[in-house]
């Protein structure tokens, strides 16, 4: 939608083809129904290390079209926005479908061609050029054309991956698409009953073989097969990748700011203090309430058991518990659950300065049908917003 505006509004004609019935379902969905639009990152090179290796060929589409044009573009377009922790910026009313809903108004605002519930057959090329595309009852010929058919991931969506068939069958390469952003499965069935429980300022580890692989600091969230939440769906990627390798477990810090002397000397006190209080009832202090019958029953302590009586194991093991929390990872939800694709069109195989295919003269690519993904935070979309503008641009200029 970003590309077809810009398109036409350096002047081109544009037809935007649409399979759904309307453009945007998976944009009206987005951060849990707010739209995690941006990030706020003011450095250009941390923004894109956060995308690993192939970061850096996102930096021509930033430079042409970085965070601060975005943020403009929905202000100009009467979309007010918010920051909040780490950078993410949302619209203010909190609403993914106003921004879905801005993009509707824009692309009729801008007279853009949009045939909906179309099904594409085929794409006829001759030689490096595309000449046509073929529809169930219509051919569209025009001078470019442009794939942004997305991922594999939430395919109910619409992204079902025929982009990449496309794109094959001109000659590309597809780097193998992988879920990433994707909640985690555990093998402990208590899970269930924590099941909703959120979780913020937690240090969460990943061990193989004893050894801590990845460790990260932020929220998390309990779902009834394990767990979910931003630090989770970052270190997706890296837990898929152990997961191959042999067993892989994972520990909770619920108290990172405290050591594991100063975390006694907290239980040791409020023991004292609530010495004739039930444990189950001097708990709620220091964790969620959720949380406290689960972390009892591992600790072997009684819930009625009073203060002044735990005894020095007990406090030891609830120590334990609180900050080495485990659980085993049983496997990844897949693309049904997956926030974005990993893989998608070999980087190599587009130019970053104009977007353009280097097989196929008269096509372009945006959005995450490239090879590209980045942590939950807004990166992913400035992406779509950032390649959008740029081949929408480069297709209406040449
Ligand atoms: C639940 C969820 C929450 C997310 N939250 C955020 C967030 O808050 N912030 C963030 O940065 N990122 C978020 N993402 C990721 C972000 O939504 C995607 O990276 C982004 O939508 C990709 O945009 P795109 O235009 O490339 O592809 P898509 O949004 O998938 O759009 C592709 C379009 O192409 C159409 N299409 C596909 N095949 C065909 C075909 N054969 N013919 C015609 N049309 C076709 C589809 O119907 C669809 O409309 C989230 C993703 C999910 C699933």
């Amino acid at each position: 939608m970003m590309a077809a505006l810009r398109a036409s509004e350096c002047g081109a004609n544009v037809v935007l083809l649409e399979k759904n019935k309307i453009p945007g379902i998976k944009l009206s969905i987005t951060g849990k129904d707010r739209c995690n639009i941006t990030n706020a990152e003011p450095d250009i090179l941390k923004f894109v290390a956060n995308f690993g290796k192939n970061g850096k060929f996102l930096l021509s589409a930033l430079h042409r079209f970085g965070i601060k044009d975005t943020i403009d573009f929905f202000h100009e377009n009467r979309l007010k926005t918010k920051v909040e922790r780490g950078g993410r910026i949302f619209p203010e009313g909190d609403k993914a479908k106003d921004v879905q809903e801005l993009f509707l108004r824009l692309i009729k605002r801008n007279e853009i061609t949009l045939l909906t519930s179309c099904m594409i057959q085929n794409i006829s090329q001759r030689q490096d050029t595309i000449e046509k595309i073929i529809l169930d009852n219509a051919e569209i010929k025009a001078k470019n054309y442009l794939i942004s058919t997305g991922g594999l991931s939430y395919p109910q969506t619409g992204s079902t991956g025929e982009g990449y068939n496309w794109a094959k069958q001109m000659g590309h390469t597809i780097v193998k698409p992988e879920p990433a952003l994707t909640p985690i499965l555990v093998r402990e069935r208590w899970i269930k009953e924590i099941e909703g429980l959120s979780l913020k300022n937690v240090r969460i580890s990943i061990y193989q073989n004893n050894k801590k692989q990845d460790d990260r600091f932020g929220e998390a969230l309990f779902t009834g097969l394990g767990m979910s939440g931003p630090i989770i769906l970052d270190m997706s990627k890296s837990i898929g990748r152990l997961l191959a390798r042999g067993q892989t477990d994972l520990f909770i810090d619920f108290k990172p700011a405290l050591d594991f002397n100063i975390l006694d000397k907290r239980i040791l006190r409020d023991l004292e203090k609530y010495k004739n209080k039930s444990i189950k009832n001097i708990l709620p202090e220091m964790l969620p309430k959720k949380l406290i019958p689960v972390i009892l029953q591992l600790a072997k302590i009684g819930p009625g058991k009073k203060g002044h009586s735990i005894t020095k194991d007990e406090r030891k093991r609830l120590r334990l518990f609180l900050k080495q929390f485990p659980l085993t990872i049983r496997g990844l939800l897949g693309f049904n659950k997956a926030i974005i694709t990993a893989g998608g069109i070999s980087l190599k195989e587009i130019d970053p300065r104009t977007m353009r295919s280097r097989i196929i003269k008269n096509l372009y690519f945006a959005g995450e049908i490239i090879d590209l993904d980045g942590p939950t935070g807004g990166y992913n979309l400035q992406v779509c917003w950032s390649t959008g503008y740029l081949a929408g641009e480069n297709a209406a200029k040449n």
